[in-house]
């Protein structure tokens, strides 16, 4: 372990071990196979690539995703561990040899994709290699439970059966039950020793917001708190990809769009950009993310409902990778919860895939319109624990005013009763506005006794108790009768009186979650002194990364940015003391670095 204390350092310059690392790295060390649970950003490379230094042999890395594989070589290659890759990419002779390399024991790592690995030349061709052990990262691909399963997976377990005796260990950041059986199962991991983080992201900050798709608040959002950062914006449909990408466009930032029905080249280069630039902001529908490893995504931004909390867990998972501040950000209407669900409807799943898939829907929709911490609700639903608010959500940092809403509620209810559970919140709204209209007086719903007892609310007021009443599970919306309103067994006490119902005032949504608050976002809150050197540092990074085809993180990431400022080291001993930088980075780009520091020494600010 001391061997690995010091590659942690010199090789890769941090200074200590996180979650589970270190244990899991002295499993594999003494031979031992593994099962790693981690958070995405929770570090899982780290816990195969030491022990693929420490112990004799080159690693074999598993890994489903061409662009994943090569990010990795390219950030392993930097910090001068000997790694290479076998894909599609490379040429028959580039092929040959990386294997030669292999083979004469010249490589510490070598990714291969799966399909690859298990035919049998290669097979073969690792028997005349000396091997440390196998790593299968995005293990839960073996799953067919899980959401992105790849056949090829299943076939690993062949590993096992030709070389028993090399240590391995799957990695993934899935954590429910039945996929962690599965992988066990088919990968013949039952003498493995099974470690599982705890799935908080305490650099994430959680905001939900009500209102639909408002674009205005997305720009608030956006400008108050990540002017120039890298970040996503998912949107439910191909349309509105594009019209928010370019909305956000003629705003200023600098916004792609990225769905599954552009044309591929279009699609790559997007991606291709959001990885190699600083500050792009995609706007995507949930085809885009699986697979990018972007350290220094700050913010993920969702102008609708995601499908489930598993889908919002992952898709929001996709900020702060690098572990340094985050924001995630929602905004949703109740349109939004009918959309969905008649696509569960619609869908030729079976009956009790739709049940499972319309619960979790539910599920999502409690979490939204919840008024106490999301993350204990969050972390709840899988099944985790936390004891204290977070006191870094949205309702932890502005706490909802609630008030008794049990009048509200009756009057929503029986108007839904009176006219007979046929129609959707527009038209009940409506009655409860009393507003004149043709189809509200031919129905001869201006004669109910709710015709106009809601004047004193707003509409969008009145959507939002629906919401909510929704959410507590005394309505739903009836997707096989167009959204229709209908009442369920719960709401009879509420209507009768017996129970009363609190519910968040009905006041307009702040705009800006930033105004009150600390903001929650990392290197810019820079002082104005600082700035220069923050652009000089960021310039020497582009060039850096222009210059060796690499993605700005892979030379270094913010958090190393972040301290270089704060630090100003001056010699080549006091960079190793940065996170980030170990013996290697030091060398190669020490000298540039110091410079850039000393051309912007510390002004003390004027008194
Ligand atoms: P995962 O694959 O679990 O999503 P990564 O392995 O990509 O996460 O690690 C996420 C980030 O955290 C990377 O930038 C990595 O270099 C950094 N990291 C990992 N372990 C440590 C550590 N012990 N100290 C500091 N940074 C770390
Ligand atoms: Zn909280």
């Amino acid at each position: 372990m001391q061997r690995a204390q010091e590659i942690l350092e010199k090789t890769f310059g941090y200074d200590a071990f996180r979650f589970d690392q270190a244990d899991i790295i002295k499993t594999l060390i003494d031979g031992g196979d593994v099962l790693a649970l981690m958070p995405t950003g929770g570090g899982k490379s780290l816990t195969y690539q030491i022990p693929a230094l420490v112990r004799k042999g080159c690693a074999i890395v598993v890994s489903p995703l061409i662009a994943l594989m090569q990010d990795q070589v390219a950030a392993l290659k930097q910090v001068g561990v000997k790694a290479a890759f076998l894909n599609s990419t490379l040429s028959q002779e580039q092929g040959f040899e990386v294997l030669q390399n292999l083979r004469d024991g010249k490589l510490d790592l070598l990714y291969i994709a799966p399909e690859r690995l298990v035919n049998d030349y290669m097979l073969d061709q690792l028997r005349y290699a000396d091997l440390s052990l196998f790593a299968i990262d995005e293990a839960h691909c073996v799953s067919q439970w899980g959401h992105d399963f790849r056949p090829e997976y299943r076939r690993l377990s062949v590993l096992h059966d030709h070389f028993p005796d090399v240590p391995r260990i799957a990695v993934t950041a899935t954590a429910d039950e039945r996929t962690r059986e599965e992988i066990i199962q088919q990968l013949a991991l039952g003498q493995a020793k099974t470690f599982i983080s705890s799935f908080d992201r305490p650099n994430i900050r959680y905001t939900i917001t009500e209102g639909n798709g408002g674009r205005n608040a997305l720009a608030k959002f956006i400008e108050s708190e990540h002017q120039g950062d890298a970040g996503i914006v998912y949107c439910l449909s191909r349309k509105k990809v594009e019209e928010t990408a370019s909305w956000l466009s003629k705003q200023g930032h600098n916004a792609l769009p990225y769905h599954a029905g552009l044309d591929p080249q279009v699609r790559q280069d997007a991606q291709e950009r959001f990885l190699r630039e600083d500050g792009i902001i995609i706007c995507a529908t949930i085809a885009f993310g699986m697979g990018i490893d972007k350290p220094d995504v700050r913010f993920v931004a969702h102008m609708n409902l995601p499908k489930s909390i598993e889908s919002y867990y992952q898709e929001t998972g996709r900020a702060g990778r690098d572990g340094l501040p985050a924001n995630v950000w929602m905004s949703y209407g109740l349109q939004d919860v009918i959309q969905l669900r008649s696509w569960v409807e619609d869908s030729d799943a079976g009956e009790e895939h739709k049940r499972v898939q319309a619960h979790k829907l539910d599920a999502l929709l409690g979490l939204c319109e919840q008024s106490d911490c999301r993350r204990i609700a969050l972390l709840g639903y899988f099944g985790e624990t936390l004891e204290e608010p977070c006191g870094n959500c949205d309702n932890c940092l502005s706490p909802p005013e609630m008030y008794d809403g049990t009048v509200d509620a009756q009057k929503l209810l029986s108007t839904v009763y009176r006219t007979g559970q046929m129609f959707g919140v527009g038209y009940l709204v409506d009655i409860l506005k009393g507003k004149e209209d043709d189809r509200i007086k031919r129905n001869g719903h201006d004669q109910l006794k709710v015709f106009g007892m809601g004047d004193d609310k707003t509409n969008p007021q009145w959507s939002r108790i629906v919401r909510q009443l929704v959410a507590g599970g005394y309505v739903y919306a009836d997707v096989e009768s167009y959204g229709a309103i209908k009442l369920t067994d719960k709401c009879r006490p509420v209507l009768r009186g017996e129970q009363t119902l609190m519910l968040r005032i009905p006041v307009k949504a702040k705009l800006s979650p930033a105004r009150k608050r600390k903001s929650n976002r990392p290197v810019f809150n820079l002082s104005e002194t600082d700035k220069p050197l923050y652009d000089a540092l960021k310039t020497l990074r582009t060039n850096l990364s222009k210059a060796g085809n690499v993605p700005p993180y892979v030379i270094f990431g913010d958090a190393t940015l972040e301290e270089l400022i704060t630090f100003r080291p001056d010699t080549g001993d006091a960079l190793l003391m940065i996170t980030g930088i170990g013996e290697t980075k030091r060398d190669r780009y020490g000298k540039m670095l110091l410079e850039v520091i000393a051309q912007h020494p510390k002004v003390e600010a004027a008194e």
